[in-house]
């Protein structure tokens, strides 16, 4: 840990066993066993406040992969873990949805310090909701059962039935963002099928991976079933993607390099599940609380300084409250706190690394080439160091420049005005994404014959940020295949075998 991070650390104070953790040597969970760099390489973990390095991580290889592969398979096949019965596994699911509730504080800690988020913010949106998703699935392990006495049309007599099977290995790999909350999500339905996985958390955020690693085992999930391989994208990720013994890839990240793995699981007709980029529309009709939609649109596309993959980017607002609405979107974005995580009132965190930042600025940059006005933030003072961008809000944009079009993955609105429904739809509907959108209006009926017309995975009224483990989630077009959470997202862990009993002599 570099002098930064110590002084860091010390200025806003930490737990001593968050402390202990941060110090402790970073090691891949392979089976049974930690496995330290060794003569691997490692990469640093960047504290980005301050730049600071925190620790380092071993980078793994394809060889731990194939290792956590084996591992995963023999639980599966023959482990103790596959002797299971689902209320067993319900037990051990809910046990380590215990063990997060007890180590809340720390993880959250651990979540803060890797991600740059508010510490409060990620106990309740990142860890709370990574227990909240573990129970959900939990309930559903002894509950998975296939359907007896489906409808047979063939002559004589037959009783069928249908069961229900894990699909096996879980190839699981999770973006920057939201690291626990992302890897809880496959988790869940992982252990809840009867799956086991190997876990590969990004680069830039593995921490919270390991220590759900280490819980796992202290909950008593037997070593081989949850497996953590940290490493580079190119390496672990694509060998993950790419291994024969994996049957079943659940991938979170970036369109392009979900459709370069999709493409690996597709060769060996693994199941697949993608959820990728966005550009979610919000449309706001004439009719709303001018104050109260704005905040919620303002909090909706800043939260975690837009580093939110369903987050509303793109605002289409009626042509008669326009102008007003984006004054009060802009006054809402100046008041937010800019600020490092364990900073209690910090709400823009800082953007997760150099690369991003630099992403960020182009982007903005861009925009104010190709016209479009500024009502808010733009470009960070300190372009050279920085690491702050002030929540900016685009007025007057079209819909063929880049940044309505791209995703910047930053704290940037664009907006432009509609004056009909149909016209609002359509610019809702022009972009290759499609994951989420949410409309703004007190015409429900109104809004209820807009929300089907909307090409997204969800529609959210008058709100966003709204996200249930009952409640699936994914993205139509560009923004994925299949969905995550809720019932669904079981289906995609399983498969169904039909069986036939012939009753004829
Ligand atoms: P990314 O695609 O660069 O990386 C995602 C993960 O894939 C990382 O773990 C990375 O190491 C790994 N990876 C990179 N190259 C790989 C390869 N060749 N083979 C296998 N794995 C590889 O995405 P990111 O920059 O970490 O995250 C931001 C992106 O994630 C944004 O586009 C955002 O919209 C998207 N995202 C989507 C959702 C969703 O639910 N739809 C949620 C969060 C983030």
């Amino acid at each position: 840990m570099d002098q930064r991070v110590f002084d860091y650390l010390n200025t806003y104070g930490i737990r001593a066993d968050t402390r202990a953790f941060l110090e402790q040597e970073k090691k891949m969970l392979i089976g049974e066993k930690w496995v330290g760099a060794g003569d691997r390489e490692t990469f640093d973990v960047i504290e980005f406040s301050t730049g600071g390095v925190v620790t380092q991580i071993p980078k793994g290889t394809a060889e731990d992969v194939d290792a956590a592969v084996t591992a995963a398979r023999y639980q599966f096949e023959q482990g103790e873990w596959s002797k299971l019965s689902g209320l067993q596994r319900e037990q051990l699911i809910n046990r380590l949805a215990d063990l997060m509730e007890e180590n809340l504080e720390q993880l959250a800690e651990i979540e803060s310090i890797d991600v740059g988020r508010n510490r409060e913010i990620s106990q309740e949106a990142d860890v709370q909701g990574s227990i909240d998703t573990l129970r959900y699935f939990a309930g559903w392990a002894s509950k998975i059962s296939g359907r007896v006495g489906e409808p047979c049309s063939l002559p004589g007599s037959y009783l069928t039935y249908t069961m229900k099977e894990p699909v096996g290995v879980v190839g699981s790999i999770a973006p920057w963002n939201f690291p626990l909350n992302t890897t809880c999500w496959k988790l869940g339905a992982t252990l809840a099928t009867g799956c086991t996985t190997v876990i590969k958390p990004a680069e830039l955020t593995s921490l919270s991976s390991l220590r759900l690693g280490e819980l796992a085992l202290e909950a008593g999930i037997p070593a081989g079933v949850v497996n953590v391989v940290t490493g580079a994208g190119s390496v672990v990720g694509r060998a993950i993607a790419e291994h024969p013994g994996v049957d079943k890839l659940t991938f979170t990240g970036s369109t392009p390099v979900g459709k370069s793995v999709g493409l690996a699981a597709i060769n060996k007709l693994n199941h697949l599940t993608l959820e990728l980029g966005g550009k979610s529309p919000v449309i706001v009709l004439e009719d709303v609380d001018i104050k109260s939609a704005a905040a919620k649109v303002a909090e909706g596309v800043f939260f975690n300084a837009g580093q939110v993959c369903d987050a509303g980017t793109r605002a289409y607002i009626h042509e008669s409250i326009y102008d007003e609405f984006v004054a009060e979107v802009a006054a809402c974005a100046k008041a937010m706190k800019i600020g490092p995580g364990l900073a209690s009132d910090s709400f823009i965190p800082p953007l997760v690394g150099r690369k991003q930042f630099d992403s960020v600025v182009k982007h903005i940059q861009r925009g104010i080439e190709e016209g479009a006005e500024l009502a808010c933030g733009g470009l960070p003072e300190d372009i050279v160091n920085g690491v702050y961008v002030e929540p900016t809000v685009f007025k007057n944009c079209r819909n063929d420049m880049s940044i309505v079009r791209e995703e910047i993955f930053g704290p940037v609105l664009v907006t432009a005005p509609f004056s009909t429904d149909d016209e609002a739809i359509e610019l809702a509907n022009d972009s290759e994404y499609g994951l989420a959108s949410c409309i703004y209006g007190s015409d429900i009926t109104r809004v209820l014959k807009i929300a089907p017309r909307i090409q997204a995975g969800s529609v959210k009224i008058n709100g966003d940020g709204m996200v249930d483990p009952a409640m699936p989630f994914g993205g139509y077009k560009q923004s994925g295949v299949g969905k995550d959470l809720g019932q669904e997202q079981l289906e995609h862990f399983l498969e169904t075998k039909t069986i036939f009993i012939n009753l004829n002599d």
